[in-house]
């Protein structure tokens, strides 16, 4: 057996051409077992052993530690009749010790780059865990600040969220990487698709997306993924249209596999195929392996489906052998380019990089860049040099663990620090740093506190008040139907600001909250979700004017739940809002309304628009320029504009490019992004930008369902947010 594994793996080394001759090779059930994972530490141990020993698993999620994944790949290796190595798998979403802000976060920063570089360091602590395998970036589009997942998801916008997802696979992989460099790791988009428009925010709901919107919207970030090379995507666990997504064949053969031609691996998401029942679209479990096999499901997370049922499924000839050994065959390519049959074995490395300084460093510029200023009423921030006493309240100033966010359950918690300790580290010496939670928790309706805390702001200059969500609100099936704050908390701002004492008001948390009132009652506001490691560095760098805050909105900020959902590109509507609002009639029940697009009781905008941040410098930008006016359908527009700092301290700016197509074969969204660029100015320095808008750019999903761009006038918009106004126009005509 030992003899015949050398051979085998010998040969396997040699490429390609060996996925075929290992699949000759194998029976039925060793190839049903490859597209098993299982899930470490569910079950006896001794079952999973006996399984892997047998062929009949080939990847484990979740193995503990990496002695224990070594025992688990020997038994495979050495004890198998083929020696096909597992492929280990695990969640490494925003780092593995190093902790970075949330996705949501990440987002903020609108910086692919620095996206990249996160997960390229997610990746070098986690492949030195022996992971072969994460399951991000998570590229589902949000709209729906209710759905806990939110915090995992790079917010409401395609392109956006494309640009950044492709950036975070080139991070974990490599750039088009066709084998696995050392400490890369395989990325997998998930969660294939429309996951993000679970109805009312309830986590695993039913989704109905029209083809065009799913087109142009919730498929859009994984086709960029699957444009940079993907190695994997996750199905979603919701339905979309009457199909659930793990058994839908027109989203995996018919448009992944068919019109993307993508030809990794998809993997169900936790019990998804199982869960094809419990939806109603199969009757048994062996009706759902069926399905999930013959829409295009390569692997099964966690359930037994495709190994209970299929070998009599395929015997019978009920389902065809051909979908499995097209399944196998992806597993077993996705094996020899992670580099299994060359190296199936983690070495303990000689030097660690888990919590390096440059980890630590890259995790706090990343939570720099993604900490959005709100409000910043005549300039409060940054704290004056002089300061003499700061008051530093609420139940974040100082909670680890909430920091760090969802998802973050290898994350090294007292590697932490927290705003209360930077500063107290930083401005210490010179300033008397009174400090009171005034809440136990974030979600506690404790008052008790509240009296420390109104003593220590009225006797400060400044108080900063760090409130929000603790890391428990969000991530998975962390819905809420309310998105205030949580707890007691909008009280004690309450009697915190009746000091006269100015706040500054930081919240952390893993989804945008309806806190417009809150807002009101501070002089300057930053919204830092969960920062990670090295939030208290940054939240410091920021507050003291070491840096300016450079982050923008990912995803808009209702002003009540009742506005959601509320995201840029919606469409204009035959009736959009005109007048101002003006608030509910308070005359007779027949006062006239106006027959606009609204609502009587809040306006239709939000609180805070996708885009919007402010910074300690001021941009202003020159003339819009779009050219040519007249274009034909093929040629790019180059629209090309002049920023200029106008401030007086250097800063990084975020140029948001906008598009409206303004009439259509169907109806175009108001606004689009089409491009953004992040870029530093000293003070009195200007740049010219110049964009490019090809035929790309401007396509869509048509009446006909076909994707492409119509002829017809364009307006484009550049400015600091979705609101930009600075406008120009441009046709496109039909090619000559
Ligand atoms: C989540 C996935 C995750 C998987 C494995 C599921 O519950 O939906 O996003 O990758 O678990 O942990």
């Amino acid at each position: 057996m030992q003899q015949k594994n050398q051979v085998a793996l010998a040969q396997h080394a040699q490429g390609s051409p060996s996925v075929e001759e290992l699949l000759q090779e194998m029976t039925l059930l060793e190839k049903l077992g490859q597209m098993r994972q299982h899930p470490h530490g569910i079950g006896p141990l001794s079952d999973a052993e006996r399984d892997i020993r047998e062929g009949r698993c080939g990847s484990i999620l979740n193995a503990a530690t990496l002695e224990e994944r070594n025992r688990l790949q020997r038994i495979a290796v050495e004890e198998t009749r083929l020696g096909v190595p597992l492929i280990f798998g695990r969640d490494v979403i925003h780092g593995l010790r190093t902790i970075f802000p949330i996705p949501l976060g990440q987002a903020a920063s609108f910086d692919a780059e620095l996206v990249e570089r996160v997960a390229a360091a997610s990746a070098r602590e986690a492949a030195e865990l022996g992971i072969d395998w994460t399951f991000a970036p998570m590229v589902d589009i949000a709209r729906d600040p209710r759905w806990g997942r939110v915090a995992e998801s790079f917010g409401e916008d395609p392109h956006l969220a494309g640009r950044l997802g492709r950036a975070a696979v080139f991070g974990y992989q490599g750039r088009q990487a066709s084998a696995r460099a050392p400490g890369k790791l395989a990325a997998c988009a998930k969660h294939f698709a429309g996951y993000g428009a679970a109805e009312a925010g309830k986590d695993y709901n039913s989704t109905w997306i029209p083809e065009p919107l799913l087109r142009d919207v919730y498929l859009e970030p994984f086709r960029a993924c699957v444009e940079a090379g993907v190695w994997s995507l996750m199905t979603a666990f919701s339905d979309l249209n009457g199909i659930p997504a793990t058994g839908n064949e027109f989203l995996l053969r018919g448009i992944l596999k068919g019109e993307w031609r993508f030809g990794g691996v998809v993997l169900s998401d936790w019990g998804s195929t199982h869960e094809l029942i419990e939806h109603g679209l199969c009757a048994n479990p062996s009706e759902a392996a069926a399905t999930a096999l013959a829409a295009g499901l390569d692997m099964e997370m966690a359930t037994r489906s495709f190994i209970e049922e299929l070998p009599r499924l395929v015997q019978e000839g009920r389902v065809s052998l051909s979908w499995v050994d097209d399944a196998v065959r992806r597993i077993l390519a996705l094996k020899y380019k992670v580099g299994l049959f060359e190296r199936p074995y983690a070495d303990v490395p000689k030097t660690s990089v888990m919590l390096c300084r440059a980890h630590l460093e890259l995790a706090r510029q990343s939570a720099c860049e993604s900490i959005v200023l709100l409000k910043n009423e005549q300039r409060h921030l940054p704290l004056k040099p002089g300061l003499s006493s700061l008051a530093v309240v609420g139940p974040l100033a100082d909670d680890a663990k909430s920091q760090l966010g969802c998802w973050s359950y290898d994350g090294d918690e007292s590697a932490v620090i927290t705003p209360l300790m930077e500063l107290r580290a930083r401005l210490g010496s010179n300033v008397s740093i009174r400090h009171a939670a005034g809440v136990p928790s974030c979600r506690s309706d404790d008052e008790t506190g509240f009296e420390e805390a109104v003593l220590a702001v009225r006797s400060s200059e400044v108080a900063l008040v760090f409130v929000g969500e603790d890391a428990g609100l969000s991530g998975e099936c962390r819905n809420r139907a309310f998105i205030g704050l949580p707890g007691a908390q909008s009280k004690l701002i309450d009697a915190l600001a009746a000091t006269g004492t100015p706040l500054v008001l930081v919240f952390m948390a893993g989804r945008p909250l309806t806190i417009g009132e809150e807002c009101q009652r501070a002089q300057a506001v930053l919204f830092a979700w969960h920062p990670g490691t090295m939030g208290g560095p940054a939240l410091v760098d920021l507050l003291t004017g070491v840096a300016s805050p450079s982050a923008r909105l990912p995803i808009s900020f209702p002003r009540t739940v009742g506005q959601i959902p509320i995201y840029h590109s919606s469409k204009n509507s035959g009736r959009p809002p005109k007048s101002a609002f003006k608030g509910i009639p308070t005359g007779t029940p027949l006062d006239p309304v106006g027959f606009e697009c609204g609502y009587l009781d809040v306006e239709s905008t939000p609180e805070f628009p996708f885009g919007y941040g402010l910074s300690y410098a001021e941009f202003r930008y020159g003339t819009l320029l779009a050219t040519p006016a007249r274009a034909a359908v093929g040629e790019s527009v180059f629209v090309e504009v002049d920023v200029e700092n106008v401030g007086k301290s250097a800063a990084q700016d975020v140029v948001q490019l906008y598009v409206r197509d303004l009439t259509g074969s169907l109806t175009r969204p108001l606004r689009e992004l089409k491009a953004f660029e992040r870029l530093g100015l000293g003070p009195g320095e200007r740049r010219r930008l110049r964009f490019e808008l090809g035929t790309e750019a401007l396509a869509f999903c048509r009446r006909d369902l076909t994707r492409g761009v119509e002829p017809g006038k364009f307006e484009v918009y550049v400015g600091a947010d979705c609101r930009a106004e600075l406008r120009a126009q441009f046709e496109l005509v039909a090619p000559a």
